[in-house]
């Protein structure tokens, strides 16, 4: 650093000290939340950027609060989802309902998951989860909640199949997301998978011989849905009333992985499985998610007969996939409170859906085109969701996507869609201001363009 002239005082010396911006209010605050480190680091940032002459000494505070203002706790961040897609696997599946937001405040802290606070005594973990879930499914017995759906199969398939043969039809072996193969999962737990049937066309008698083969030691019957894909044309497979009553004549449980969580049928999507139906129907263990169509966070939720889920409960590796507190207090409160939006989304009507986007799209300038949204991951696949979208400059969607918040949509035919059936009502305003802000950046970047080229 050159040495200032004489006379003249380095400005650096105006810089504010490290403590007193520590003890300055905001500061404190801030290191509550976000812990001592970062805060200095922050503080060292700002103090750097005046040292370098990019800032003046006097801008060191304010450029310390508005960097603390800035600043999340985590790197996922908040994404507006404009896509029509309700259970969007790479947007975190189902929004939580503001019931569910709520319990994971509450149960963040030291809470009663396992003790029963009016004796003092220990107590069945997550039993407010649990009852919830058969008050709300009363066909079953008991419940199981566990990390996620492969989870769930993974435990299901562990007790009660392991070593043996898990009959499994060929067209329903599922290929989930990120390549996971579930008849590679349930081989990963020691059971031998047995396909029975052809891709197209499984039959009772198909499942009855394997049953009956002298050759084959049957542990569990699976059916499993085909949850992202369908198979037409020619095809036949066994319902879950009839698969009962072959696998009870054989003494064996059936196991039904539903994909999807809905615990009663949903009006809005006919074709979907549900838990209370599949269990009238006779399985002795249904497999349903806690976030895919129940709209809660993630979790595998078991459903089913008292010893088969009291079977599942006391295996040594129902421990490795327990559901966390969170996880617990998320799902109790998704089906005690309000609808979730998942569900909110799924039921919009196109009218509404036409309204609000004739509305927004005048004020941003853009079309109203028609838009058919999805049910997403693991759920109603291949069925359209009649709707619209504002149809927007295609250059827009990459300043979206960057945006704060970040707002993602679908390019298409040369123009960046958004569809309002996920974006709550009450977020309107931060997608004007969204969309407002990408414009200003494009044309900021055009006019910088534009100096270089005359500068050139
Ligand atoms: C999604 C899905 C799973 C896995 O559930 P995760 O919660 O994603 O682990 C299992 N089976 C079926 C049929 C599914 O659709």
């Amino acid at each position: 650093m050159p040495q200032s002239p004489s006379g003249a005082e380095d400005p650096r010396r105006r810089i504010p000290r490290t403590d007193r911006l520590l003890a300055l209010p905001e500061v404190v605050a801030a290191s509550h939340a976000m812990g001592e480190r970062a805060v200095r680091d922050v503080v060292r940032a700002a103090q750097d950027r005046a040292r370098r002459g990019e800032i003046a000494p006097e801008a060191v505070t304010a450029a310390v609060l508005t960097s603390l203002g800035e600043h999340s706790a985590s790197s996922l961040r908040p994404v507006l989802n404009a896509t029509g897609v309700i259970v969007h696997t790479n947007l975190g599946r189902a929004p939580l309902s503001p019931a569910a937001r709520e319990a994971l405040q509450d149960a963040a802290g030291y809470t009663d998951v396992e003790f029963d606070l009016a004796t003092g005594d220990r107590s069945r973990r997550g039993v407010g989860a649990r009852a919830a879930l058969l008050a709300a499914c009363p066909a079953a017995e008991d419940a199981l909640v566990v990390n996620n759906g492969a989870a769930a199969l993974l435990l299901a398939a562990t007790a009660l199949a392991a070593g043996r043969d898990v009959l499994w039809s060929r067209g329903e072996l599922v290929e989930i997301g990120a390549g996971f193969r579930l008849a590679e999962l349930v081989a990963s737990a020691g059971a031998r998978v047995r396909e029975v049937g052809t891709t197209n066309r499984t039959h009772a008698s198909d499942y009855r011989e394997a049953c009956a083969d002298p050759a084959s030691d049957v542990g569990a019957v699976l059916k499993v849905h085909t949850s992202n894909y369908r198979i037409e044309g020619f095809t036949s497979e066994v319902e879950i009333d009839e698969l009962a009553g072959i696998a009870h004549e054989h003494a064996l449980p059936l196991i039904a992985d539903l994909g999807s969580g809905l615990l009663r049928p949903e009006p809005a999507l006919p074709a979907e499985p549900d838990a209370a139906s599949a269990l009238e129907a006779g399985a002795d263990v249904v497999i349903t998610s806690g976030d895919k169509l129940l709209g809660g966070p993630q979790a595998g939720i078991l459903l089913g007969r008292r010893e088969v889920i009291e079977r599942l409960a006391r295996h040594p590796l129902a421990r490795a996939v327990r559901a966390d507190k969170l996880a617990l207090a998320a799902i109790e409160a998704t089906l005690a409170g309000p609808v979730p939006p998942v569900l909110d989304a799924l039921r919009t009507s196109p009218d509404a859906l036409r309204a609000r986007t004739d509305a927004l799209a005048g004020r941003l300038g853009g079309r109203t085109v028609a838009h058919d949204g999805r049910v997403g991951g693991g759920g109603g696949a291949g069925v359209p969701l009649p709707g619209w979208a504002i149809a927007l400059d295609q250059e827009l969607a990459a300043p979206l996507r960057t945006g704060d918040p970040a707002v993602v949509g679908t390019v298409q035919g040369g123009a960046c869609l958004l569809d309002l059936r996920c974006v709550p009502a009450e977020r309107e305003e931060d997608l004007v201001a969204a969309v407002g802000a990408a414009r200003e950046l494009l044309r900021s970047r055009g006019a910088e363009r534009r100096a270089e080229g005359t500068v050139r």
